[in-house]
């Protein structure tokens, strides 16, 4: 393998099969081959590669070394329980809105998937112009209770373009992903401060001499207003369907303080009179919605999984 100090810093923007395209400091972008031994490299990675020594039209390198991760998102996977799909990410910004009507019960589902990960949360809810004055007081209250958990929440439209400058300064100097259901305006929303993204992340690669491949990997794309965005179908489908019981109930960030005073053993909090999660509940520490969500999630992992839940 290659002399240490001949290595080159870059950082992965795209993965193609068994390559990999990588942006060096000047920002270049130098399609890498990836050492045998290396267990895995994705988007947002940070490496080190070997600069080929006899130019190839397709190949520029080849990435020796993959550092530490700050962070990653992973999805599930048949055969290894999880696989990474993208590394470094600063925020996840969860996207939701007043139409199709705004569900707290999903926006807790994504708060645990986002702590699993230690990668922090910006709620945005969007759509807001649908909302008259007194249907946008309504929603505000009842958003209250992330604010009072540290959460931000910014409110958007891309219709009148509320929120949109201050989302531009959210994303400056940070990796953020994009996650949320279906129809609440992740593209709408993206292509407002990355104009081009459809065809960017839909894109086919080049032919690279091993054939062309279509890929829908996951893509690190630059935004013009300042900060990056790695996006794909794979990361805005981000959800906390792998994790244990354990993981569920240590992403309600309230609970935290209680879990090791519980005198039940192995308390999943379900509902036991004298649990103190329930009593927590009870003398209005910790929210109604949230207790009752984590309850829901409980359930819906339950019926989904059956290993899941066997450990109840
Ligand atoms: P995605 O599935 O999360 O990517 O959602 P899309 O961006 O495809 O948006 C779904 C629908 O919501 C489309 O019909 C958009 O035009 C619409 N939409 C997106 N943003 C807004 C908004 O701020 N206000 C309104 N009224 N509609 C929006």
């Amino acid at each position: 393998s290659a002399d240490l100090s001949s290595l080159v810093a870059g950082r992965v923007v795209g993965r193609f099969g068994k390559q990999a395209d990588v942006q060096d400091t000047q920002g270049d972008i130098v399609r890498c081959h990836i050492r045998r031994t290396i267990k895995s490299v994705v988007c947002g990675d940070e490496v080190l590669f070997a600069r080929s020594e006899v130019p190839d039209e397709n190949i520029g390198g080849v990435i020796e070394i993959v550092q530490d991760r700050r962070s990653v998102l992973t999805r599930p996977d048949f055969y290894d329980g999880v696989k990474p799909i993208a590394a470094n990410i600063d925020q996840i910004i969860v996207v939701s809105s007043v139409k199709p009507e705004l569900s707290l019960n999903i926006i807790d589902r994504y708060l645990v998937a986002c702590e699993d990960t230690d990668i922090k949360p910006l709620l945005v809810l969007n759509k807001v112009e649908l909302l008259n004055d007194s249907e946008r007081e309504a929603v505000l209250d009842a958003l209250s209770i992330y604010k009072d958990l540290g959460y931000e929440l910014l409110l958007t439209s891309c219709k009148s373009s509320e929120g949109i400058t201050t989302l531009h300064e959210r994303l400056r100097d940070k990796t953020s992903v994009f996650v949320g259901q279906s129809g609440v305006g992740k593209s709408s929303i993206i292509n407002q401060v990355l104009p081009d993204a459809d065809e960017l992340v839909g894109e086919i690669s080049e032919n690279s001499g091993l054939g062309t491949h279509t890929t829908t990997a996951a893509k690190l794309l630059p935004i013009p207003s300042g900060g990056e965005l790695i996006d794909s179908p794979g990361v805005r489908e981000f959800a906390l369907w792998h994790l244990p019981v354990e993981r569920i109930t240590w992403g309600f960030v309230e609970f935290r303080d209680y879990l090791g005073g519980c005198k039940f053993r192995d308390c999943k909090h379900l509902n036991d009179p004298g649990c103190i999660i329930r009593e927590a509940v009870e003398e209005g520490k910790i929210s109604q919605s949230r207790y009752e969500n984590y309850h829901k999630i409980i359930a819906a992992m339950a019926e989904q999984r059956p290993a899941f839940a066997n450990r109840l």
